[in-house]
């Protein structure tokens, strides 16, 4: 049963069209309303219950279920951002709010990270009745993925489960994805005394600290890596990156700050709190026998968790049976973690190519809007109308 909407391609160019950036620079910054809006009136008009929360000012998640009642936290959930990362101004040769055709890509910031994706889950859902779908099948919409991952956060602060098992459309190429690792930023501060250089015993050197920080955490990471590896992965170990240095003005003044950015990417199963405690821990007993210097760590941002489904759970099996791909790994951060915190079995998966995103002329490659919307008719069959 078709019911009246436009065709998918008006769907995404509509989505497209509406600026949603969100930045942490205020300046840039977006209201995602009108992306939430715009759905909230297409879901409302194929039969789905609409719920928004209100996640920040002018910022909002969208809950919309069709079919399954009585069946609360059951079914399928299909799980998008809304928003979109800045763009650069004259770098583009198309509009990016444009949604411009050529040569079988649809252009447009968005396009493939991943508004698209909700014009999919619409075009899979609006040939179900709600009538036949014995569980719900729960579209989500969040804000603020490409900045603060607010959206997702919220969900899991209020506990809002949206259902058993979720697809997160971040765009693989088709392709089911099971697990990725985890990021953290973490600054790391050593503080002394400056001085006069001629005589080390005015001051405090926090350069010299730092070098010890350095050693500690390099010796660190080798531990880390001998005892946590994942061949799924490219990079199959933990990584620690030493991002940026700042210390010091002058070589005749004894250096009494310095500071170290590092990013670390843990693999699944690594915790983000547990390896702050440790860190922490080790550098203070690093520095321990200067006592003039103090180290101080903090996050950059709060990190996103590392992510695993296992194998043998149901949607994983399902994603693979139905796009033909054996599950993998990627090396990019998602909402993913989230759902599986709230106990949703998770899998990302969705058209474009991660190449694609956060650069000038995203595209979206049209090959693969239908296959992707067969393999979500197969996911709804199987998770909302099939007998369990
Ligand atoms: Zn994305």
């Amino acid at each position: 049963m078709t019911k009246k909407l436009p065709e998918i391609s008006t769907l995404i160019r509509e989505l497209i069209a509406l600026p949603s950036v969100s930045s942490s620079d205020p300046k840039i910054d977006r209201s995602n309303l009108g992306v939430i809006h715009l759905l909230a009136e297409w879901l409302e008009n194929l039969g789905f219950s609409i719920t928004v929360h209100e996640v920040a000012a002018g910022k909002a998640n969208l809950l919309a279920r069709l079919g399954g009642e009585g069946y609360v936290r059951e079914g399928l959930v299909l799980s998008g951002h809304t928003d979109t990362v800045p763009f650069d101004e004259g770098q583009w040769s198309c509009d990016p709010f444009g949604g411009i055709e050529r040569d079988g890509r649809l252009y447009g910031l968005g396009s493939c990270d991943m508004k698209t994706f909700f014009a999919l889950a619409i075009e899979a859902a609006r040939s179900f009745d709600a009538k036949s779908l014995r569980r719900p099948l729960t579209l989500v919409a969040t804000a603020d993925e490409e900045s603060t991952m607010a959206g997702a956060k919220y969900l899991l602060a209020h506990g809002l489960k949206p259902g058993r098992y979720a697809i997160i459309g971040e765009p693989t190429g088709l392709k089911p994805i099971r697990m990725h690792k985890g990021v953290m930023m973490e600054s790391i501060r050593v503080t002394g005394h400056s001085g006069h250089a001629s005589d080390p015993s005015l001051g405090a050197n926090a350069i010299e600290g730092m070098h010890r920080v350095i050693g500690e955490l390099l010796a660190w990471r080798t531990e880390l890596q001998a005892k946590h590896r994942n061949p799924l992965f490219k990079v199959d170990v933990p990584t620690l990156n030493f991002g940026a240095i700042h210390g010091g003005d002058n070589p005749n003044r004894i250096c009494g700050h310095c500071e170290l950015l590092i990013d670390i990417r843990p693999l699944p199963g690594m915790d983000i709190l547990e390896l702050r405690q440790t860190m922490e821990a080790r550098l203070a007993e690093a520095l321990a026998d200067f006592p003039k210097l103090r180290v101080e760590t903090h996050p950059l941002h709060d990190g996103v968790p590392a992510f695993e489904s296992p194998a043998d759970s149901d949607i994983v099996r399902a994603c693979e049976a139905f796009s033909g791909f054996a599950a993998d790994a990627v090396a990019f951060g998602t909402e993913a973690p989230f759902f599986s915190n709230l106990g949703v079995e998770t899998v990302v998966l969705g058209v474009g190519n991660i190449n694609q995103a956060h650069q000038p002329d995203e595209y979206l490659p049209l090959e693969q809007v239908t296959p992707m919307v067969n393999i979500l008719k197969s996911l709804i069959g199987r998770f909302c109308v099939q007998r369990e």
